[in-house]
C-alpha cells in the first residue's frame, strides 16, 4: 500500500446518498505524498516514449500536468463543452442520467502522437472511455491510461477499449 494512501479520504454520501467519495486533496496538499504520488504514477510509463499527457478536467489536470512534468511530455487538457475556442473535437458519453460531453482542440495533438490519459477516478469508466475515443478521434496513438483509484465494484475497466494498457495506483 502507498504511504499517502492514508491522505485520501472518504466521504460519505457525497456527491449524493449511497456514493463514498474518495477526496484528495489532503494528498495533494502534503508535498511529499503529492510528489510520491507522481513518482509512483510515472513509473510504469518510464521509457514508454509518451509524448503527450492528456489530463481529464478538472481533477485529471493535476495530476497529469505534474506528471507530464516528470515524463519530460507535453500537457493537453481534455475539457467539458464550451470552455476551449473552436475548432474542438467532442465526444459524448451517458452519465447515469443525462449526457456529458469532452472536448479537445483539433490541432492539440499530432497525428500519432504517442499519448497517455490521466484521472483521478476511474469509477463505471464512461468518462475515461470517452478520453480515450477522443484521443482517437483527433488521430493520436493511445499508450495507456492512469489512475490513481480504481473503484473494482464498478467494472469500469470493461468499458475501456480491449487492449490499452491501464494502471491504477489504488484499488478500492
Ligand atoms: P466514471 O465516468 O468512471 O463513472 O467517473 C469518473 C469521473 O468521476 C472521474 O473524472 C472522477 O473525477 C469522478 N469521480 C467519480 N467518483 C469519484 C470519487 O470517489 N472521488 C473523486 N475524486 N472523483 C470521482
Amino acid at each position: 500500500m502507498p504511504d499517502f494512501e492514508a491522505l485520501i479520504r472518504a466521504v460519505p454520501d457525497f456527491p449524493k446518498p449511497g456514493v463514498i467519495f474518495r477526496n484528495m486533496s489532503p494528498l495533494l496538499a502534503d508535498a511529499g505524498s503529492f510528489a510520491r504520488c507522481i513518482d509512483a504514477l510515472a513509473e510504469p510509463w518510464q521509457g514508454s516514449g509518451v509524448q503527450a499527457v492528456c489530463g481529464i478536467e478538472s481533477r485529471g489536470f493535476i495530476f497529469g500536468s505534474a506528471l507530464a512534468q516528470k515524463l519530460h511530455a507535453g500537457f493537453v487538457p481534455l475539457r467539458k463543452p464550451g470552455k476551449l475556442p473552436p475548432p474542438v473535437v467532442s465526444v459524448d458519453y451517458a452519465l447515469e442520467y443525462g449526457v456529458d460531453r469532452l472536448e479537445a482542440r483539433n490541432d492539440a495533438l499530432h497525428s500519432n502522437e504517442r499519448v497517455l490519459i490521466v484521472d483521478d477516478v476511474l469509477a463505471t469508466g464512461g468518462t475515461l472511455d470517452a478520453a480515450c475515443r477522443l484521443v482517437d478521434a483527433i488521430g493520436a496513438t493511445l499508450v495507456g491510461a492512469s489512475v490513481v483509484i480504481e473503484l473494482d465494484a464498478l467494472q469500469g475497466r470493461r468499458r475501456l477499449p480491449p487492449a490499452m494498457r491501464l494502471h491504477a495506483l489504488m484499488h478500492y
